[in-house]
This record gives C-alpha cells, sequence and structure tokens, in this order.
C-alpha cells in the first residue's frame, strides 16, 4: 500500500474520484485490462453506518458535513457526497437517460462528437444493467398515490422514474446510505467489480495537486489521512504522496474538479460555466395518513413540462419536514405534529443561469461557489411552485407550506395560482440543488469548451475529466445516467485509442 511520505508510486491510469464518473471509468478500464488506480478523498464507510441518523451521515457521507452554500443573489444550498462511492451513496437513484433534444443541443452547440441518441443507446443500456435499473417492485406508497390522482385531475401527463435500487424495502433513507444494499451506490458492485479486476482504490487520499509540463500530467500529490483511536478520541495522521501516472482521469465531481484543475494551474475554460437545477421543495398536509418516513419517496414525475420544469417527490424525514416548515416562521412548525400525515415534494428547474467555481482563497482544498439565476428560471420556478401547488390540492392536500420564507400556507386553487405568471420574490426563495454540472464543458467547439469531445483537457495529451463537470449545459433531468453514459463512452474511446 503505497501510503508514507517518499514511497514512489506508480500507475499506468489514475482516477481521482470514486463517484458515477470514476467507479465507470475504473470498472471499465480495468476490465479491459488497463493498470487502474483510484484516489478517494472520502473514507470507505462501513456497512453498519448505512441508514444511520442524519447527523451521523452528515458528518460520513457528505462534503462539509452537507453545509456547502452557493452564493450569489440568491444563495443556494448544495449538497454532495465525500466518500468512497462519491454523491450516489447518498442520492435517491432516480435514473434518466438524456433526453434526445439535450443530445441534440450538445452536439450542434458545443460540437460534442458521437452523442446521438443512437450512438449513447449502448452506453446507458450498459450502465443500466450494471445497476439494476427499473421500477419499483412493490405497492405505490400513499404520498406517490395522492401525486398522481393529483397529475390525473389536472390532466398533465405522469410517469413513475426508474431507479437504481432493484428489491428496494423502502428503508426511507436514501440520503443517509442505503442500509439494505437494494440502493446501486458505486459502493455497492461497481467499485467491488473494479477491484475485482485489479484496479487498487486507496481511500482517505486527497489529491491535492496535479502535476504536469508541457502538455502531459505525469502524476499527482496527495494527502493521506490515517484515522488512528488513542485515549478514546479519533486522531488523524497525515502523510504526502506522490504518485506518477501515464494517464490522469479527474472524476472528483462537479465542484472539485474544476477546483482542483484550477489549483494546478490548468484554467482554460475551467470553472467558468457552472450550471445547477434550482430546486424548491413543499410540504403537504393531507387528511389521510401519508407515514413518508416509512416508505420510500414518492416515485412519479410530472413529464407535461419537461426539460424546462420538473414536478417529483422528495426525499423525507421529521428532520427535513421541519428545516422546510421553518421557512415559514414559527406558527408552521406545529404543523410538525401532523409530520404523520405530510409529505414533501419537488419543482426543479432546467438551470440556465451561469456560475463559477474557483479554490477556496484559504487554500485548504474548498471551492467558493457563485450562481446568478436567470429570470427564466426564477420565473420557471414561480410557475412550478404554482402548479405543484394545484396539482396537491387536487390530489386533496388540506394545505401546501411553499419553500419560500415567510410565504403564506396555500389552502386554496386561487392562492396557488398567484405565482402562476412567474412572480416570486427573489429575496425569500428558499432554493437547494443536489444537481450541479458542467464546470468543465466538453466538445469540439474550443471557445467554449474545456475540454474535447472525449473528455480530454484542451492542452494535454493525457489529462480527462470525466465526471459531471463534462456536461455541457443541463441536462434538465437526474444527471447520473448522463454522466455514467458518457462516462462509459469516454473510456471505451480511451481504450480503442491506446490500444
Ligand atoms: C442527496 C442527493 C440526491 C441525489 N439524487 C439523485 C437522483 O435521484 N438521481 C440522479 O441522477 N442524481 C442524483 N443526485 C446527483 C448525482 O448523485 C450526482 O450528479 C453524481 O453522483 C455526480 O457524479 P460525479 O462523478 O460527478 O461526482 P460524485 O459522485 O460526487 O463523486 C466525486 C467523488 O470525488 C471525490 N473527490 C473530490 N475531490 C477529490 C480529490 N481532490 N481527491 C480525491 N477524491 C476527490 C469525492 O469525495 C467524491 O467521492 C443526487 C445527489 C445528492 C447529493
Amino acid at each position: 500500500m503505497p501510503a508514507r511520505d517518499g514511497d514512489r508510486v506508480v500507475t499506468e491510469v489514475l482516477v481521482i474520484g470514486s463517484g458515477a464518473g470514476g467507479a465507470t471509468i475504473a470498472r471499465t478500464l480495468a476490465e479491459l485490462g488497463h493498470d487502474v488506480l483510484i484516489l478517494e478523498e472520502g473514507h470507505r464507510v462501513p456497512n453498519a453506518r448505512y441508514g444511520g441518523s442524519p447527523a451521523d451521515a452528515f458528518s460520513t457521507f457528505y462534503r462539509n458535513r452537507g453545509m456547502t452554500p452557493i452564493m450569489g443573489p440568491i444563495p443556494i444550498g448544495f449538497v454532495e457526497g465525500a466518500c468512497v462511492g462519491g454523491s450516489t451513496e447518498v442520492n435517491s437513484g432516480f435514473w434518466h437517460r438524456t433526453p434526445a433534444e439535450t443530445l441534440i443541443r450538445w452536439n450542434a452547440v458545443y460540437g460534442m462528437e458521437d452523442v446521438g441518441p443512437d450512438a449513447m443507446e449502448p452506453h446507458f443500456a450498459w450502465a443500466e444493467e450494471a445497476l439494476g435499473v427499473g421500477p419499483f417492485e412493490g405497492v405505490l406508497p400513499p404520498s406517490t398515490q395522492v401525486f398522481q390522482r393529483g397529475a390525473q385531475a389536472m390532466g398533465w401527463a405522469s410517469k413513475e422514474v426508474p431507479r437504481t435500487a432493484p428489491g428496494c424495502r423502502e428503508s426511507n433513507v436514501c440520503a443517509m446510505g442505503c442500509p439494505t444494499g437494494a440502493k446501486q451506490g458505486m459502493s455497492a458492485r461497481m467499485l467491488p467489480a473494479a477491484e475485482a479486476h485489479g484496479a487498487r482504490l486507496l481511500s482517505s487520499c486527497r489529491v491535492e495537486a496535479i502535476l504536469h509540463k508541457d502538455g502531459r500530467a505525469t502524476g499527482v500529490l496527495a494527502v493521506m489521512r490515517d484515522r488512528t483511536r488513542e485515549g478514546g478520541r479519533s486522531k488523524d495522521a497525515m502523510s504526502w504522496v506522490r504518485i506518477e501516472a501515464e494517464h490522469v482521469f479527474v472524476c472528483a465531481g462537479p465542484t472539485q474538479t474544476p477546483a482542483l484543475l484550477r489549483q494546478s494551474g490548468i484554467t482554460f475554460h475551467v470553472g467558468n460555466t457552472l450550471a445547477i437545477h434550482p430546486m424548491l421543495k413543499v410540504a403537504a398536509r393531507f387528511p389521510e395518513p401519508m407515514d413518508a418516513d416509512r416508505h420510500v419517496l414518492p416515485l412519479l414525475q410530472v413529464r407535461e413540462f419537461l426539460p424546462e420544469i420538473t414536478l417529483g417527490g422528495a426525499f423525507f424525514s421529521p428532520g427535513h419536514l421541519a428545516m422546510l416548515l421553518a421557512d415559514g416562521g414559527p406558527d408552521s412548525l406545529d404543523t410538525m405534529l401532523e409530520a404523520r400525515h405530510m409529505a414533501t415534494y419537488y419543482v426543479a428547474v432546467r438551470g440556465t443561469g451561469t456560475g463559477t467555481v474557483r479554490p477556496s482563497l484559504l487554500r485548504n482544498g474548498g471551492a467558493r461557489l457563485r450562481y446568478t439565476m436567470s429570470s427564466s428560471e426564477l420565473e420557471n420556478l414561480g410557475r412550478g411552485m404554482a402548479r405543484l401547488s394545484l396539482l396537491l390540492l387536487r390530489a386533496g392536500a388540506l394545505e401546501v407550506y411553499p419553500g419560500i420564507v415567510g410565504a403564506p400556507v396555500i389552502r386554496t386553487e386561487k392562492e396557488a395560482g398567484r405565482s402562476l405568471d412567474g412572480r416570486l420574490d427573489r429575496s425569500r426563495v428558499a432554493a437547494t440543488t443536489v444537481h450541479a454540472f458542467s464546470s468543465c464543458p466538453s466538445g469540439e467547439a474550443r471557445e467554449r469548451c474545456a475540454a474535447d469531445s472525449w473528455g480530454r483537457v484542451y492542452g494535454f495529451e493525457n489529462l480527462r475529466v470525466a465526471d459531471a463537470s463534462i456536461l455541457p449545459d443541463s441536462p434538465g433531468v437526474n444527471p447520473q445516467g448522463s454522466i455514467m453514459a458518457l462516462a462509459r463512452r469516454n473510456a471505451l474511446h480511451f481504450h480503442d485509442a491506446a490500444a
């Protein structure tokens, strides 16, 4: 194990990050016979810690304990994973192929080659087979049934979204790590398959700099953390390790990849185009019990307004509900007594604003994120919030609590309809997101892209990006499918070119 100062470690392919992109690259290349080393900043979380309390989960699985603000005129709460498996360990597992229209736009506007629906089909199919993507196998829970009822009453097309959770047992703790192993985070099968083919995975190892010379990446400098216990207290011992590599794939996610590249002096179109799906959550109270904390999260999405607006179901826990209700002021908190009758939903919009990622000025490995919502995003959020409220009222909700600070509870269609013209008070929007991408866009259009169609960083022979960063712009649907399919395609292209 390369773990001490001064050790010299050499690998053919170095993969930085073990999330959706990194695990796909590692498995594909290891199976094709390449020598692969994965470096992952986060810890390998033992099975027993999956499905624990939210407080434990935030410190175990998430970056910055789940508190990463995106600054800007409207601040946005962002969370991402930082553990073996990355954000896939805590995501909800909803799976979409990239819409055909999006793929066509990526080709036409960014010059991304070989990305049409037909070309991408085998890569989606591979990932879906690997993760067991499919519909929920049990009875649809009450929070899904009412959502379906509301969508039908409004005459809007809705559909169950397949998930990466074959045999889901409705533990309802996706965001704290699936304790039954049904949800296919990358640590479940993808990374073990890579390791079975000889890939090595070093966890608790954060890359601090990519070393490069004359357009070639030569390796990385990383910090290893060894956690030891002394006198009942845990202590981190740190040591530097230098790793030499023939090829480097940066898969550190949409915020850390551009921060790391920039910190290493690689800046061409890097970190200038962060995109997100801004999201507003709502809670609804129904006459009948929902028992949302004992069921899988609502499984349907309204497709009527895609790709600009998505209405869907959100992860539920009493803690998450309390945070949402707190936006409505102290009076709303009494509603916690009705938690059994409540479920949470969201409106998400296709990001058309602009954001940046820069390394922290503290040089502590963090990233500074900024995002300015466009006026069309804000309008779509307002319109989406109004539509979601109408749907929930038609579904039988007695009250709808919007994720807007100080906003009154919505009880009638007239009250819900007030934002149908898209007006929202921007100073009160309590926006969040778990979907970020496009911080190193990929395509042949050099005037706007950081990497070529296959993720190779411009100006470098052997440095590639393969994670959410390379999505040229917002896909308008949950992004994991797009990330994995592109990573698979790029790994195969790399292999063919190397052969
Ligand atoms: C709560 C939540 C729910 C979500 N729900 C869904 C969903 O239902 N469907 C969907 O499609 N998407 C969902 N997503 C988003 C999806 O999980 C991410 O878009 C996807 O995992 C991003 O893949 P990635 O490879 O870019 O980054 P990640 O999967 O986040 O992996 C990046 C990895 O790199 C590591 N890393 C970072 N910096 C370094 C460094 N310097 N050195 C070493 N390692 C480093 C990180 O620790 C991390 O493990 C959700 C996300 C969250 C947080």
